[in-house]
């Protein structure tokens, strides 16, 4: 197994090899976890702690099942009412963190970037679950042992990322990741949802969803990230969900076996209709979330045993 990493920070620093290992070791707790008992060690005995400075439903939950089923001592810390109300630094924070000796720190935060800070001051192996525009490598992971188990493979495909692309970590994780494993990638969405200098990454962009599903395998639909926006970055949501909201029609652009998947939260009616998002023969999104627990397994036993090797 090829895995050299100490942090999970983003996708951008990991081999194509790495995120093989990552999704092979994933699909043996797909099996684990579709078991009776769904329970392993490899973690016995590390601490996890889970900084969410960011609202999280999935990825928490997510984590937090992670760890236990391998065996880590968890604990969500509530940062929400924690010292960094009262003007605590976050590298106070790590100060704080590394008298408790964690093992594994998982963090979400607002601002992209503060995930690699913490990662400097801390004496344990730190994921990204998420920081501001930057990345979310964990989601670009199950996104893609999703697809691979969809499509058979994670090359050579056509993939679709579609709508508020500036503001999305999701996207730009898995922009990165597909490009890394040699697919396609699209990106739809209006003028004023692309962020500046997308072209660099290599992909296609379109402002019309027939042209750019067109031929897709995998059409990735996003969420409208209001939080991050501060103007008018669209008209309305009913005129968003005219051009861009995934619906029947537009899914018909694409191939006829293309998948459709939603990092969640789903805006129904905005960016995508309720009916394809529950329609088991076209949406993974259920799926999604299956191999986010796997997939969170799978890098924190790799983060684990660099851990102990490093001890
Ligand atoms: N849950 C994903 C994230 O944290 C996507 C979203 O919030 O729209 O980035």
């Amino acid at each position: 197994m090829t895995f050299t990493a100490r942090h999970l920070l983003g996708i951008e620093p990991l081999h194509p090899v790495e995120i093989t290992t990552v999704l092979d070791l994933a699909e043996h707790y797909v099996d684990l976890n579709r078991s009776s008992v769904k329970h392993s060690d490899v973690l016995a005995g590390l601490t996890q702690i889970n900084m969410f400075f960011e609202a999280s439903t999935r990825t928490q939950a997510s984590f937090e099942l992670a760890g236990k089923r391998l065996g880590a001592d968890v604990m969500n810390m509530a940062m929400a009412s924690s010292s960094l109300k009262k003007g605590e630094t976050l590298i106070d924070t790590a100060l704080t963190l590394n008298a408790m000796h964690p093992d594994l720190l998982v963090v979400r935060h607002p601002a992209s970037g503060a995930v690699n800070l913490l990662a400097e001051k801390v004496n344990c192996a730190v994921l990204n679950a998420g920081d501001g525009r930057h990345e979310h490598p964990t989601q670009a992971l199950l996104d893609a042992l999703t697809i691979r188990r969809a499509k058979g493979r994670l090359h050579r495909l056509t993939v679709a990322i579609c709508g508020d692309i500036a503001h999305s970590r999701v996207a730009r994780s898995n922009l990165i990741l597909l490009g890394k494993m040699e697919n396609r990638v699209r990106l739809i969405g209006p003028p004023t949802l692309m962020p500046a200098g997308v072209a660099e990454f290599g992909c296609e962009v379109f402002d019309d969803m027939r042209a750019g599903l067109e031929g897709a395998d995998v059409v990735m639909m996003l969420r409208l990230q209001r939080e991050r926006m501060d103007g008018g970055f669209i008209p309305s949501e009913r005129e968003y969900y005219h051009r861009f909201g995934l619906d029947a029609e537009k899914l018909g652009y694409a191939k006829p076996d293309a998948i459709v998947m939603h990092p969640g939260p789903m805006n129904r009616g905005v960016e995508i209709d309720g009916t394809i998002a529950d329609d088991i023969n076209r949406s993974v999104i259920q799926e999604q979330v299956e191999m986010g627990v796997a997939v969170r397994m799978a890098a924190m036993d790799l983060l684990a045993r660099n851990l102990r090797k490093d001890r």
